[in-house]
């Protein structure tokens, strides 16, 4: 049983819908400021957008080619905030961008376009002034403590250029955040129950009605249906925001949703240091290539509309094959589909804002208070993970007026240390637990930093940890994520509170469905 399966009678102040980061972060925000707060998730938590992004905590330096300052400043300047806030399961990175004269950017950008009025003659090449300013602009506008300014690389010398064709000999250095996603809601959710919010998963909201100004929300589980009562609706449906708003709540938001997929490539590791690539490419997109769960790199992201929220993403061979070509522009070895051992997707819940590339659609939120169906609905639009904690603050200025904003500073579950003594609390755990690799450690202060040894416990053996179900995976780890963070199958194991699905051999993870199902029939 999780640990948010109790009744609510009384109505709550607000009902949030969607477990995604925008629900999670706001209901979080809400109990804090004392709000009584119900969630429901139809899923799992993180089961659509926020599992499947490209997990940073950035400015985003392609914006600044589309002048989108306000969200760059606002997510430059969040992303050490968020960072003190879960040094565990967030870190600092480094990105390399290998500059070459002959590069050509996209044409329909805005940026381009005033470069092509002043300076015709670049034809849609960047002299290397032009990327140092928009570097700079990145180190200042949303100022820095903690990560350092950018620095320009020789690649003829240096680990970073070791994998990249010889032909790129020089490169920018900056810095931005890794996070991990799920693992990011899940812990907005937790706190947010440890404030006293109701989290339920695996509950769909089926319809919302206003009646003398409060809305009755029925809510549908295994269990069958029921109806709460609540005084504000807060619709974080993602990609199924407008189908909420609009079919469920029969409300009109002002607004739409536009789909935009992403898809992402993992493939084995591609160099042996632990900085990522910022990749530009002929068609004036960029991806990433980034170090990721240790054996790994991470290679993304797509732009393509998606029709249908129901539709569930998926990396399409074509997605595949260009994000391989893309990379392999740049890397000595080529990058083939052999090499991909799996890859995900995810629909960016847009705000449209009627542009006619999905690339250049814009990624700042909106919020929309509705009140047209006889109580208020707020509904989000678009979001990135980076801005969730202000769109949070957001959120609860519009619904909570005279509430004070308290989550700037405030450590998420297992985050209660400074950043510099990540290291330290390895070792801790290395000392105290003797059984535990290097490696091993490592994964999990960067699973539950603090919090790990709350279910390691007294064990002295890694047979006191139970089952064993491979790649350092045991019962006590799963029972403390289907008992206390919410995970009810195997997938949310394996894919969202963990990566270990891609360690896992057929084998044990059919012996990890068993016990999992066992332990689901026994709650
Ligand atoms: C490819 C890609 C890469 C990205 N990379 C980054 C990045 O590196 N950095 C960054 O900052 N941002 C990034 N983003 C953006 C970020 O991931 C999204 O903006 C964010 O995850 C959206 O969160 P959400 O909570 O609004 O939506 P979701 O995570 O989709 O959550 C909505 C939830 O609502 C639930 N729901 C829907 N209908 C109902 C119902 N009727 N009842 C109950 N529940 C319901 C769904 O099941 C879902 O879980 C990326 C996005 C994509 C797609």
């Amino acid at each position: 049983m999780t640990p948010s399966s109790q009744c609510v009678e009384s109505p709550a102040d607000i009902l949030v819908i969607g477990g995604g980061i925008n629900g999670c972060g706001i209901a979080r925000d809400a109990a804090g400021r004392g709000l009584r707060v119900v969630l429901a998730e139809k899923g799992d938590l993180a089961g659509a957008t926020s599992s499947a992004s490209t997990k940073l905590f950035h400015g985003g330096l392609r914006y600044l080619e589309y002048f989108e300052l306000r969200l760059v400043r606002e997510a430059l300047a969040e992303r050490e905030i968020l960072l003190r806030a879960m040094p565990h399961i967030a870190r600092p990175m480094r990105f390399v961008l290998p500059y070459h004269p002959s590069m050509r950017f996209d044409a329909e950008t805005p940026v381009s376009r005033l470069l092509g009025l002043v300076m015709p003659w670049l034809r849609g090449r960047r002299p290397a002034w032009l990327i140092r300013l928009g570097l700079f602009l990145y180190d200042h506008l949303g100022g820095r403590e903690i990560l350092p300014g950018t620095s320009r690389l020789d690649l003829r010398a240096t680990p970073e250029g070791a994998p990249l064709q010889p032909r790129f000999e020089t490169a920018y250095e900056y810095s931005d955040c890794w996070v991990d996603d799920a693992r990011l809601v899940v812990l907005n959710a937790r706190d947010a129950a440890a404030r006293g919010a109701t989290i339920l998963t695996r509950t769909e909201v089926t319809d919302a009605h206003a009646e003398g100004g409060l809305w009755v929300v029925t809510l549908r589980d295994a269990s069958g249906s029921r109806q709460i009562r609540a005084r504000h609706l807060v619709n974080a449906a993602g990609p199924w925001a407008e189908r909420v708003a609009r079919g469920i709540a029969h409300a009109e938001p002002e607004g739409h949703v536009r789909l935009v997929r992403g898809s992402h490539i993992v493939t084995r590791r591609l160099f042996d240091h632990d900085k990522a690539y910022f990749l530009q490419g002929t068609d004036g997109r960029i991806i990433f290539a980034i170090p990721y769960e240790d054996d790994f790199t991470l290679i993304g992201t797509t732009d393509a509309d998606h029709a249908d929220p129901d539709t569930p993403p998926r990396c399409t061979e074509d997605e595949r094959d260009y994000l391989c070509a893309f990379a392999s522009a740049y890397f000595r070895t080529p990058v083939t589909a052999d090499d991909v051992v799996w890859s995900y997707a995810g629909v960016r819940p847009l705000y449209d804002d009627g542009t006619r590339s999905a690339t250049a659609a814009t990624r700042d939120y909106r919020l929309s208070l509705d009140t047209g169906a006889g109580a208020p609905m707020l509904t989000v639009f678009g979001g990135k993970i980076t801005t969730y904690r202000r769109l949070a603050e957001a959120a609860l200025a519009r619904l909570a007026p005279g509430t004070r904003a308290w989550t700037a500073g405030v450590p998420l579950p297992g985050g209660d240390f400074a950043i510099e003594d990540g290291p330290a609390l390895i070792a801790g755990l290395r000392a105290d637990y003797p059984f535990l690799t290097e490696a091993w450690a490592r994964r999990l202060q960067r699973t539950y930093g603090t919090e790990a040894r709350a279910w390691l416990g007294a064990a002295r053996t890694v047979a006191d940890l139970g089952q064993a179900f491979g790649a350092t995976l045991t019962e006590a780890e799963v029972r403390w994520l289907m008992t206390r963070e919410y995970a009810t199958r195997t997938e949310d194991i394996l894919w969202r509170r963990t990566k270990l699905g891609l360690h896992l051999s057929a084998e044990q993870t059919a012996s990890l469905a068993a016990f999992v199902e066992g332990l689901s029939a026994a709650a």
